[in-house]
């Protein structure tokens, strides 16, 4: 492969991608250039994948997937001193404006300016080699593998998750959703000192990986209805988007409780609006994260939470379709990670 370019998965239409020769990119003024070792598959690639689009964005000129992403800096533009040639890094893949309300108040997973991998009309991580802002761009240890720096994205989302929910020692929480994102916000959880943590799912692979991972107890709802359970948590963290099972979770908590809607539920759901009156129950949403990168890695590195044990698939570049549709043909996979070099 010649020096200036490099291999990406280009998503052209609805259900295809191929394999082109594109030039490599080159690092603006404070960028690093990442050769890119390890990209996890979201749920949100694999519904860009099959429907071309997610709400307001919409895919329409060939783009490239994938924003779970970690590799090694190989060059830094100008700049960009943060970073030396062979650092090992785990890429934050949104880069917001820096200037607008939102990010001067700290919140800039909220700016409406943010560039983020994959994500129209931005070009993602399934290739050789991205540039990202050296600030976006987070030294990991030795001891974390290539899966592990790259899952330290969807761990941000458990952080931000039970930051918002203010998961504190002793807290009961409850998880719907036993998916990757339920089960890092299930660990993350109790890495934040909740005791008892109830994690529900219709999928019996997943619930036993559930309690391997902490939680004090996993229903399979199709056999126990979540009433019936007896459990009174104090935070809810919604990962399923099912909007019965939201509406179900909602009434089980207890007073002055957070529910917190990671998963995405459509465009309307029914809430039990006087449980949520009478108890005083606080109802937000989350989107990405903000500030999340060195509270993860310190949780992965120290294995207070285990990423390596979600991984259950290696796809080359050439087989991001594979690795796309993986879930769909295996119900006890969790994460399939794409290995751009391969
Ligand atoms: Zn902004």
């Amino acid at each position: 492969m010649a020096e200036h370019t490099m291999r990406a998965a280009v998503l052209h239409d609805i259900g295809k991608i191929t394999i082109e020769e594109r030039s490599r990119p080159r690092p603006g003024p404070r960028e690093v250039l990442v050769r890119v070792a390890a990209v996890g598959t979201c749920g949100s690639d694999v519904h860009y994948y099959e429907h071309g689009r997610i709400g307001d964005f919409v895919v329409e000129s060939p783009l490239i997937l994938g924003h779970e992403p970690a590799g090694t800096v190989t060059a830094a533009g100008p700049d960009a001193r943060r970073h030396r040639p062979g650092q090992r890094v785990s890429l934050e893949p949104g880069v917001p404006d820096f200037t607008c309300p939102q990010c001067r108040a700290g919140r800039y997973n909220l700016c409406p300016k943010m560039r983020f991998f994959g994500t129209p009309p931005i070009d993602g991580a399934f290739c050789e080699y991205v540039t990202l802002h050296e600030e976006f761009a987070h030294p990991v240890p030795d001891g974390l593998s290539d899966d592990a720096a790259a899952l330290i994205e969807p761990l941000s989302v458990g952080v931000w998750a039970c930051r918002k929910a203010r998961v504190a020692p002793g807290a009961r929480v409850l998880v719907t959703g036993a998916g990757p994102v339920g089960l890092l916000c299930l660990q993350t959880a109790r890495a934040f000192g909740a005791t008892d943590v109830m994690v529900t799912d219709v999928n019996p692979a997943r619930l036993a990986l559930a309690r391997d991972l902490g939680a004090t107890a996993a229903l399979d709802v199709r056999h126990t209805a979540l009433p019936e359970a007896g459990f009174e948590p104090d935070v809810l963290l919604e990962c399923s988007g099912h909007p019965l099972a939201i509406a179900e979770a909602v009434r089980a908590v207890g007073r002055a409780g957070r529910v917190v809607l990671v998963g995405m539920g459509g465009e309307q759901i029914p809430l039990p609006l006087s449980h949520v009156q009478t108890r005083e129950i606080q109802v937000t949403g989350t989107f990405r994260y903000a500030g999340t990168w060195p509270a993860a890695i310190a949780l992965a590195a120290s294995g207070r939470v285990q990423l390596d044990v979600l991984v259950s698939g290696h796809y080359g570049l050439a087989d991001v379709e594979q690795a796309l549709t993986a879930g769909a043909r295996d119900p006890a996979l969790v994460k399939a990670v794409v290995r751009p070099q391969e």
